[in-house]
């Protein structure tokens, strides 16, 4: 890693320019870095100047930085937006020596009053590098002014982020989405949201949203609904039937074979399409929507939702041949066909064994989880008995056991193995399954399964207790010695993980897979050891979260496109790893306000249907929700070398 030339990361001035210090080593900044782990040779942000480089010209720097800030600026309050063009003009004024002696301590107020003054988050950082330069880099400015320097800001790259969209999987605008909705424009908010996230319904309902955890009014109050505001623009065309706005594209000759429908191939097959490329999807079952339409209970995400995104896509052009499940996949008969390049989205759709005595007897009432959820929502529901147990914690295991007692199962009991606070499944799932009347067991796995006759009779359990963090960094449960007992029951129901089924390669070289039974992919270009063949979403990733396999359909998209172009294609270069995006050295009066709350029904009237249990907000709520959000956009200009 290079060291640090000068750095007034987070307001801690490091001035190594005249040779390094040993005192400066110890206080290594955490700004973004390069994705190899290598430091930029300049970075300005919204916390501070760093150089590795200490011939890096601050100069040429601020300006691009400058005029970068001005595309984000929104006008709203204009406050930002007058002090960064006055700053542009006060250095073109060096530039041309028509400036006073005073001008460097004048722009200096104008950043400091511009930055003090603006509404948002946006307005009150961006111009902290700049004072920084204007104080350290003082003679840079003076030698402007007497002809010794020229400006050439045509190096630098650019990454505008939020501490929200950092953590957003698909890296979705939500500070730009969020303003037009708090403006009363659902509808450009939508469109917005759509260029990276084809299924705004589902995904504003279903997703993890990492977002809301991320979000710096979590540090002052409570986050924006950040998921519910984008269901907010979803459901607004919805209900108004608004006509989705077609976009024209540019007709290419090129096809591209999707295989899989679920987000990852939805996403890409939309995203292609709008690059003018002739889409098909193949999708081995009766329904489009992969695991949302096989694995999501309607109750969560309402078929009309769900079709209504599907109707969308295909309404960009892209074909859908349904019941087409594809085993044997033969590149040389797609070529031939017309397909240039085949997408392999097959998602993970087979549940894991959960490898003890007595399972691989199949016997009645042993029923996967994947299974029971694709079978209740293609229109074939187990018939309810009276108990029921689901083994497992991530949400397939919560959505099984909310379902049961929707169908009817008197008696539903979630085993889990570690404690609540380990659980994978989102805290809202696990409330909500406990209000319905869900009882959990925790700290206790399944060892053997009893039949009787061929039919499921109980199940012998073991205690467990917490033992050191494993790999994923959750305690590991350690068996309790002598701690067995049975908990009997009609049925049983694994949950515990999932894996794909692929397709057989054949008509060319091998497909190349992992010991976990998933495709190896390039992690940037998605391609896989077979040329002309990419894969992404579950059936790489594993099971992941819906909006994990939306954004790996977008950038496969992506590469499909340049790699029918003959390039490489663009990958993000900068992490913020380790970086706090929340973190600023001004920030305004944040007057404290609860987050809106849109409710759920009633847990005795949701757990006796399939009706969606969580309401969405008014109109109204949206944009007073909306409101709340500080706009907290990070501007980074930056030089590799
Ligand atoms: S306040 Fe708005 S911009 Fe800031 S982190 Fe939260 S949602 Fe994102
Ligand atoms: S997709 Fe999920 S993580 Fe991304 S903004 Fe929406 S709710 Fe947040």
């Amino acid at each position: 890693m290079k060291n640090i030339a000068f750095s007034s990361w987070d307001g801690k001035i490091i001035d190594n320019r005249k040779g390094a210090s040993s005192k400066a080593k110890k206080a290594e900044p955490l700004f973004p870095r390069l994705r190899t782990g290598e430091s930029p040779a300049a970075v300005m942000a919204w916390n501070g100047l760093v150089l590795t480089d200490s011939k890096q010209d601050v100069l040429s720097l601020t300006v691009r930085y400058l005029n970068e800030a001005r595309k984000i600026s929104c006008g709203e309050c204009s406050v930002c937006m007058l002090g960064i063009d006055t700053l542009l003009d006060m250095i073109n004024s060096l530039a041309a020596g028509e400036s006073s002696k005073t001008i460097i301590a004048d722009m200096n107020n104008v950043a400091k009053q511009a930055a003090a003054n603006s509404k948002c988050a946006f307005g009150q950082t961006v111009f902290t590098p700049v004072i920084d330069a204007l104080k350290y880099f003082k003679a840079d400015f003076q030698a402007l002014a007497k002809g010794e320097r020229s400006i050439d800001d045509s190096s630098y790259e650019v990454t505008v982020t939020a501490p929200c969209v950092n953590a957003c999987p698909a890296s979705l605008d939500i500070p730009g989405y969020i303003e037009l909705i708090r403006n009363g424009r659902f509808a450009e908010s939508l469109e917005l949201i759509r260029r990276q996230c084809v299924m705004p319904g589902t995904i504003g309902r279903a997703c993890t949203h990492p977002c809301e955890e991320a979000c710096v009014r979590a540090g002052l109050d409570e986050p924006l609904a950040i998921r519910l505001l984008k269901r907010a623009a979803a459901d607004q065309e919805q209900e108004t039937g608004a006509a989705v706005p077609k976009t024209p594209v540019a007709e290419k000759n090129e096809n591209v074979a999707v295989i899989g429908s679920g987000p990852a191939g939805l996403a890409a097959a939309y995203r292609l399409r709008r690059k003018g490329y002739g889409v098909t999807i193949f999708e081995a079952l009766p329904r489009v929507g992969g695991m949302v339409a096989a694995g999501i209970p309607e109750y969560r995400v309402p078929d009309e939702v769900l079709n209504h995104e599907v109707d969308v896509i295909k309404r960009s052009g892209v074909k859908i041949k349904m019941n087409s499940r594809i085993d044997k996949l033969d590149m040389k008969a797609f070529e031939k066909k017309g397909f240039k390049a085949v997408f392999v989205a097959v998602g993970a759709h087979e549940g894991n064994a959960m490898g003890v005595e007595g399972e691989e007897q199949k016997c009645e009432g042993l029923v996967d989880g994947v299974e029971f959820l694709r079978d209740m929502n293609l229109g074939n529901p187990v018939k309810p008995k009276k108990k029921v147990v689901v083994i497992g914690g991530g949400n397939v295991a919560l959505d099984c056991a909310r379902s049961c007692k929707r169908l009817g199962f008197a008696n539903v009991e979630i085993i889990y193995r570690r404690t609540r606070k380990e659980m994978p499944a989102g805290a809202e799932e696990v409330e909500a399954a406990l209000e319905e009347g869900v009882k959990i067991t925790y700290l206790a796995a399944p060892v053997k399964i009893i039949a009787d006759k061929g039919k499921f009779k109980a199940v012998e359990c073991r205690k467990m207790k917490l033992g050191a963090p494993d790999e994923s960094g959750r305690r590991r449960p350690v068996p309790v010695k002598g701690s067995e007992y049975q908990v009997k029951a009609d049925m049983i129901i694994p949950a515990i993980g999932q894996k794909p089924v692929l397709p057989v390669v054949s008509g060319t070289k091998k497909l190349a897979t992992t010991s976990w039974g998933t495709i190896k992919a390039d992690p940037d270009t998605f391609e896989t050891s077979v040329r002309g063949l990419f894969a992404g979403g579950d059936c790489v990733l594993g099971p992941a979260t819906l909006i994990e396999a939306l954004d790996a359909g977008n950038r496969v998209a992506e590469s499909i496109d340049a790699y029918l172009n003959g390039r490489r294609p663009e990958v993000e270069k900068l992490s913020f790893e380790g970086v706090d995006l929340a973190r600023q050295r001004n920030r305004g009066f944040v007057v404290k306000a609860a987050a809106a709350d849109a409710g759920m029904m009633d847990a005795k009237e949701r757990a006796s249907g399939f009706e969606e249990a969580e309401n969405g907000f008014s109109p109204a709520q949206a944009m007073d929700e909306a409101k709340r959000c500080l706009r907290c956009y990070r501007l980074v200009v930056w030089n590799e070398a």
